[in-house]
């Protein structure tokens, strides 16, 4: 039987453990992590509140991985209403904005209004950027005030120098009539790409990963430091070595391509103009249940550190103890474009302050828990070298017959199922024998 090591214990690596086992074979799941979970684990302190490694919800809408998910929690889950808003100086407005101006300044809504119809009545032009696919679709006024500002915070860069690849069903185009209905009045209109979501009920998102363990052979703290694929021998950080027939990978490409023996110079430099953002999640807990309205708030303005928020106790009631609440806070960075220099405490101490300012947490609240977490490969960046850079490290991939998966191999804006699908479909290359990867989004 085919000796298929596999790279990695978050989803995509759950993926490959779950296509390896239909065909009777147990893998070895290798990670640098002491848990398993990838970005998707999830941890309690001793406080008693649960924090997940960055706010998780399955929002999938494949039946297969509902149906998957649903039984690795013994149908122990919380379906859930979204609720989504949107904070803007100083004011709550519905999401997504773009449908409910009504919240908005009067004089500001007629000139948001005014430039989506000279936009709307303007013939198409060439779109090359983010920037112009924003402008075209929603005119400047609103391009500016709303996604360019929330985009530079989240993706650490400007929309000039993104793509529009990643978009997806994720920024919604209201016609005429809908920009309008939602400038004179309140409505509800049902067109946000989720709109319902599930979560365990007990033990955080990493709960659907419970039968990971039965499924493989899982080793913690086993940092891969160098691949050499002609052999097909990873080493590891701690002196082991493993031989391998078919290799599944799901480490971020920067980190990946310097690892491997002979992979060349401009393949390496590729791998390293790939950006990411690094996310400080800053983790909060208080004597108060009642903190939001909705699961997951976007923070527009430039001067607050957060650009997400999220409230875990909102998703299910075991993940804080009677009667409190808790806040899970995402501040953004980038090595390319923004690098981090803060210290993890500066951070806890601005994110607290701007919770304070903002009025999401009052003065009488009592903190009873404060912590962070760094994810270093957070949200893949689509800037203008992603294309090239992308194609060039993949290639090489394929040559060399590693099988790269998951939201960090494949590189794309990728939620969990997808990348436990790429996690598949790499294991399913693996067992083919055949050279090319998961190729992803
Ligand atoms: C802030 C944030 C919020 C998100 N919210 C959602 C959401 O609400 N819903 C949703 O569906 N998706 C969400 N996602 C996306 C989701 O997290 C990813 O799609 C998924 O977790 C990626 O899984 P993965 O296995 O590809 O990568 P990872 O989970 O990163 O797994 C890679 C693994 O490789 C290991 N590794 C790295 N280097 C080495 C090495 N040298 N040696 C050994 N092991 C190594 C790592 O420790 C890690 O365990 C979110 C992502 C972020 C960043």
């Amino acid at each position: 039987m085919a000796n298929i090591v596999v790279l990695g214990t978050g989803m995509a690596g759950f993926g490959a453990a779950y296509r390896l086992n239909a065909e009777g074979i147990r893998p070895v799941l290798y990670d640098k992590a002491n848990h398993f979970g990838g970005h998707t684990a999830s941890f309690r302190d001793d406080k008693g509140f649960l924090f997940d490694l960055g706010p998780h919800i399955s929002f999938t809408k494949d039946p297969r991985i509902q149906e998957l998910f649903a039984k690795y929690v013994d149908d122990k889950y919380e379906a859930v209403q979204v609720k989504l808003d949107n904070y803007w100086r100083g004011l709550t407005l519905t999401h997504p904005v773009q449908l409910h101006l009504n919240g908005l300044p009067p004089d500001l809504i007629v000139e948001i209004v005014t430039d989506f119809l000279q936009e709307h009545n303007a013939p198409d032009r060439p779109i090359a950027n983010y920037e112009d696919w924003l402008v075209a679709s929603y005119g400047r006024k609103f391009a500016e005030l709303f996604p360019m500002q929330y985009g530079r915070k989240y993706h650490t860069t400007t929309a000039s120098n993104m793509t529009t690849d990643w978009l997806g069903p994720r920024m919604y185009r209201p016609s005429v009539q809908e920009l309008l209905r939602g400038a004179v009045a309140k409505w509800q209109p049902e067109v946000h790409y989720i709109t319902n979501f599930r979560y365990p009920t007990h033990g955080g998102f990493v709960s659907y990963m419970n039968d990971l363990p039965n499924m493989a052979d899982i080793r913690l703290r086993h940092e891969v430091i160098s691949i050499d694929p002609r052999e097909r021998v990873a080493r590891f950080a701690n002196g082991r070595v493993t031989k391998y027939d078919a290799l599944v990978s799901s480490i971020a490409l920067p980190e990946l391509l310097p690892m491997i023996a002979g992979a060349p110079q401009d393949v390496v430099e590729a791998s390293q103009r790939l950006a990411c953002t690094t996310c400080v999640l800053v983790n909060i807990g208080v004597n108060r249940e009642d903190l939001s309205e909705g699961q997951i708030k976007y923070i527009y303005d430039d001067d607050i550190a957060f650009t997400r928020l999220s409230f875990p106790h909102m998703l299910s009631r075991h993940n804080a103890p009677d009667g409190c609440g808790s806040i899970q806070a995402e501040v953004y960075y980038s090595r390319k474009y923004k690098p981090l220099t803060e210290s993890t405490d500066a951070i806890i101490e601005r994110v607290i302050a701007d919770l304070r300012r903002t009025g999401i947490l009052r003065e009488s609240d009592e903190i009873l828990t404060r912590h962070a977490a760094t994810v270093q490969y957070a949200n893949v960046i689509f800037d203008l070298d992603r294309t090239e850079a992308l194609k060039t490290v993949h290639g090489y991939l394929d040559d060399v017959g590693i099988h790269y998966c998951g939201r960090y191999g494949d590189w794309g804006y990728m939620w969990t199922d997808e990348s436990f699908i790429s996690g598949e479909r790499a294991a399913e290359a693996a067992l083919s024998g055949g050279a090319a990867g998961s190729r992803g989004k």
